[in-house]
């Protein structure tokens, strides 16, 4: 996707209708609490960058999301330089890529107040269940996730999720990364 080709106004349905579940769970605690820790916002502003929201709409959307929580004030002293930096315009200039599903599930384990992760890696079962059901996924969906992330299969599990959210038997691809989840979504809901 080219940058600049999603509006931060998307973001709400987007995230409910082609967001992986990792970033769903980040984009609505961001959103209920104003707020996310350290690696939430590593993960969710790099998807964010990689779905092809621009900088200056990056700087926007969480200037309007932290702010309600922080001030306005304390965003751009702390926070404004973290996104531009995620963007390559700060320090060594790096230009970061959004974390892949390995990442994710391997690196930075969340801890109690962390909203980032692989929900499918890092939620016990009877919390996914909890989660599963306020997207209204069926129960029989549900326990098949639930039997694929007891086996450890997690990006597996990831994918019956897209299967049942976009109503299509095989995904056909697998699921390695957020941001290919969004394209593959986007490709089938176009
Ligand atoms: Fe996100 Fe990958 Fe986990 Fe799916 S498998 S929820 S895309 S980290």
């Amino acid at each position: 996707r080219n940058e600049g080709n999603v509006s931060i106004s998307d973001l709400d349905e987007l995230s409910s209708v082609s967001y992986p579940l990792c970033m769903r769970e980040l984009h609505r605690s961001l959103k209920d609490s104003h707020h996310l820790r350290h690696w939430g916002r590593m993960q969710y502003g790099l998807f964010l960058k990689g779905i092809g929201v621009t900088l200056e709409d990056s700087l926007k959307f969480w200037r309007q999301e932290m702010g309600k929580g922080i001030g306005i004030d304390k965003f751009d002293k702390e926070h404004a330089y973290n996104i531009r930096h995620n963007y390559g315009k700060e320090g060594k200039r790096t230009n970061y890529t959004p974390y892949s599903c390995m990442t994710i599930i391997t690196k930075n384990p969340p801890a109690a107040q962390d909203h980032h992760g692989c929900p499918f890696k890092h939620t016990s079962p009877d919390l996914l269940r909890q989660k599963l059901r306020s997207y209204k996924a069926s129960s029989d969906v549900i326990e098949q996730i639930v039997e694929l992330v007891k086996g450890q299969h997690f990006q597996i599990a990831c994918q019956k999720y897209f299967e049942a959210t976009h109503k299509v038997e095989d995904a056909s691809f697998q699921v390695t990364h957020p941001n290919h989840y969004f394209d593959e979504s986007q490709r089938i809901l176009r």
